[in-house]
């Protein structure tokens, strides 16, 4: 599904150069379950930005379905994305102004469906995430753990191929965590991809493989279970 050849990003602001990403190789499947961590400041959001086609590689290539797409114009990495790529994010991001229906209907207004079929496909990934009961709620009345399941639910409402995750359990406690590790495993086994950053052992455990970024440059990959037994 992903490859990316010799991958580089800097960024420049005024006199100072940063190397965030250098001359990285990686390819993930279609199914994996792949964790990405390391210390903060080596380059795992960059590379997670990258795979959203949120933003481009400065040399490099990154290939989607076998399509490049890290030299494309903006436009177009956005017609890509579109259908194929969604996140989950640390915060959660969800719209306050919005409910929790109308936030996880949003990726589908996007899409030609119709009214009927955007409100079942709603209503069918609200209860997989088991928050139904919260359709009516507004964001800010939902706890930590219930933002996230609402987080995920609009991620996958209109069925994405990928789920990049940058720390989904980041702003939980242990217990709220584990239940969303557990939805994304169940989404994973379901047939989507995930890439997810972690700071957790605990999480990465749940991938099929780890890979460790240092200084912008993939240090080891390792399966799950050689990372836990290593830790
Ligand atoms: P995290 O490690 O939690 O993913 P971030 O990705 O937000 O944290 O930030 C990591 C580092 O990248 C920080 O040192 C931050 O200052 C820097 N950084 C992120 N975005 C920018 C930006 N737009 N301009 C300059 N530095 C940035
Ligand atoms: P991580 O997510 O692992 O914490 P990042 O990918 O955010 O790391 O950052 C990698 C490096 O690139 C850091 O040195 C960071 O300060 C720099 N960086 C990230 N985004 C920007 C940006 N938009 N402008 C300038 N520097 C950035």
């Amino acid at each position: 599904m992903i490859k990316i050849e010799n991958l580089s990003k800097r960024f420049r602001t005024e006199d100072v150069e940063t190397t965030a990403l250098n001359e990285i190789n990686l390819e993930i499947k279609e199914g994996e379950f792949v964790a990405i961590m390391g210390p903060s400041g080596c380059g795992k959001s960059t590379l997670l930005n990258i795979l959203g086609m949120l933003d481009s590689p400065s040399s490099g290539n990154y290939y989607f379905n076998k399509q490049e797409v890290g030299n494309q114009k903006e436009s177009q990495r956005n017609a890509i994305r579109k259908g194929n790529i969604n996140f989950v994010f640390q915060s959660f991001n969800l719209i306050d102004e919005l409910n929790v229906f109308r936030n996880v209907e949003l990726p589908l207004n996007y899409l030609n469906v119709s009214k009927a079929d955007k409100k079942a496909r709603v209503l069918e990934v609200l209860d997989r995430m088991k928050i139904g009961h919260r359709k009516n709620h507004y964001p800010q009345q939902l706890s930590g753990g219930q933002q996230q399941r609402v987080a995920i639910a609009r991620a996958v409402s209109a069925n994405p191929k990928l789920l990049l995750a940058d720390e989904p359990t980041g702003n939980l406690d242990s217990k709220t965590g584990l239940e969303v590790m557990n939805l994304l495993t169940e989404l994973n086994s379901e047939g989507t991809t995930i890439v997810m950053v972690t700071h957790s052992e605990r999480d990465a455990e749940f991938a099929h493989r780890v890979i460790r970024l240092f200084d912008g440059e993939v240090m080891t990959e390792k399966t799950a279970k050689e990372f836990a037994t290593i830790n």
